[in-house]
């Protein structure tokens, strides 16, 4: 139980992180950006507009982005809490949140931007079974999936110089949310530079807290 954000630069592991502890709680990982790039695949207006937008670095406009995060939060399985990955992105998504379901912890994964745009670099998910994995930190990788031999894929919006853009967008639009949650008290920072289970370990330790 509990509701949770994940907060931090693209590339910190906000959706790995996500993934774990929704098993462990056993509470929903609410991703808005796989929602956008479920509505890419789709070819819904919707996608034909968010795709401009993301493979530009920039952010969804926030009309859009509370009108489908509400819908989500709407459904009966949030009765148990969520995690929210890549939401909020601005100071008014946050207000916005606070005004129909604020969280109870704000999980904040801090890195370097020198480390998330090599992390970024490095990421590629399988087109096959959908397995996410990093070249950088698993060297078999390289070719094909270690999982199924599938071909493995870049995002879109993972080259150069849209990550640059992304780093650009998070430090001037996302980045104040640090000082919003901490003044709020919810704010729990845990150093993002480690390994996925040492960052997981750290989690659980300060949501327990
Ligand atoms: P992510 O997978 O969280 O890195 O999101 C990928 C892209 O989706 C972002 O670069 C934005 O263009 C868009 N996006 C995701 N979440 C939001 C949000 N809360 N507000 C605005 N745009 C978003």
């Amino acid at each position: 139980m509990g509701r949770y954000v994940m907060l931090g630069m693209p590339g910190a592991g906000k959706g790995t992180q996500s993934r774990k502890l929704s098993q462990e709680m056993e509470i929903p990982h609410i991703s808005t950006g796989d929602m956008f790039r479920e509505a890419v695949k789709s070819g819904s207006p919707l996608g034909i507009r968010a795709r401009e937008i993301m493979t530009a670095g920039e952010l969804v406009p926030d009309e859009i982005v509370l009108e489908i995060v509400k819908e989500r939060l709407s459904r009966p399985d949030v009765s148990r809490g969520y995690i929210l990955d890549g939401f909020p992105r601005t100071v008014s998504q946050a207000r916005e949140l606070d005004s129909f379901q604020a969280p109870d912890a704000v999980i904040y994964l801090a890195l370097s931007q020198e480390e998330a745009a090599r992390r970024l670099e490095g990421r590629r998910s399988c087109g096959k079974c959908g397995a996410q994995l990093n070249i950088y930190l698993q060297e078999s990788a390289e070719d094909s999936c270690p999982k199924c031999g599938g071909e493995l894929v870049r995002r879109e919006d993972d080259t150069p110089e849209t990550v640059r853009v992304r780093i650009e967008t998070y430090i001037r639009q996302t980045k104040p949310l640090t000082e919003y949650y901490r003044e709020k008290g919810l704010l729990r920072e845990i150093d993002g530079a480690r390994g996925i289970g040492s960052v997981f370990e750290n989690i659980i330790r300060s949501v327990k807290k």
